[in-house]
């Protein structure tokens, strides 16, 4: 079975599923961390080949799972979890999501995962950096010896992620991205998309342009109530129309933070600035 592995330096490989699409993009990113004992991080969609093509590379690799890893559990990235576990006997570490939350994968035997755990491996540990925003149960893993970080769909490449409230959130999202400066990040390796250099420099504007949108949506309002969907146009004329959908769920996202700080409310005509932030 072909499986298209991917090296990105001593013990971190990569393998895309074929599950590309508009919330995908080329499809999702898993990772094999480790020599003989491998951390898998992210085993991706729940596709009938999915498996067995993992399970062809650490093969190829001449090794075996020693844990299942998940950023979050969004279908794309933990469908092909339970499979695994089935076939492995690895034991499954994440976070686990919010029962009621539908997008995420529930009912997994899972080990709960806290902030600043180490998973071993035979060549180190991955430490855990909770990052909440995209998901509450969202984590990054750490992998000191070469400063990458393996950030599911906390930063993707080429895009930014979509933030789905109520188990999305936008202020936590912008302080856990905040919380990565602190880090000697050297490199990303996303859930979706190449691995990217200059590691510090991305989350740093990553963080500039969720302000920068918020500024937007703040100008906006200035003039009158509106509707979310009289708002999306106006702070998303940089993107594209077929786009729209998911940036609503973003600009939802935004709304909510701003009321967090007490800048906007919603009224019966929509959307407005309180008094105090005009
Ligand atoms: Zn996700």
């Amino acid at each position: 079975m072909s499986h298209e592995l991917q090296n990105l330096g001593a013990d971190i490989h990569t393998l895309r599923a074929n599950n590309p699409g508009l919330m995908t993009g080329a499809g999702t990113q898993s990772y094999l961390i480790g020599h003989r004992q491998l951390l898998l991080v992210d085993p991706g969609p729940d596709l009938p080949e999915q498996s067995g093509r993992l399970l062809a590379a650490v093969d190829a690799l001449q090794a075996q799972v020693c844990g299942i890893v998940l950023t979050h559990l969004h279908r794309d990235h933990a469908a092909a979890a339970a499979q695994l576990q089935a076939q492995t006997h690895a034991p499954i570490y994440a976070m686990p999501a919010h029962p009621e939350d539908g997008l995420q994968v529930q009912g997994l035997d899972i080990r709960r995962l806290q902030d600043g755990d180490d998973i071993a491996c035979d060549r180190g540990s991955l430490r855990v950096i909770h990052t909440p925003g995209h998901v509450d149960n969202h984590c990054c893993f750490w992998w000191p010896s070469s400063g990458d970080l393996l950030t599911g769909d906390h930063l993707i490449t080429g895009s930014t992620v979509v933030i789905i409230p109520p188990y999305g959130h936008m202020g936590r999202y912008m302080q856990s991205l905040q919380r990565l400066l602190d880090l000697p990040l050297r490199r990303l390796l996303p859930g979706h998309g190449a691995a990217m250099s200059e590691a510090l420099a991305i989350v740093a504007a990553t963080l500039r342009h969720r302000r920068d949108r918020e500024a937007k949506v703040r100008a906006a309002l200035q003039q009158q109530a509106q509707e979310l969907t009289a708002l999306l146009p106006r702070v998303y004329d940089d993107v594209a129309v077929h786009l729209h959908p998911i940036a609503a769920l973003s600009l939802q996202a935004h709304l909510i933070h701003l009321q967090e700080q007490g800048q906007a409310c919603a009224t019966a005509s929509g959307w407005r600035l309180t008094a105090s932030s005009r």
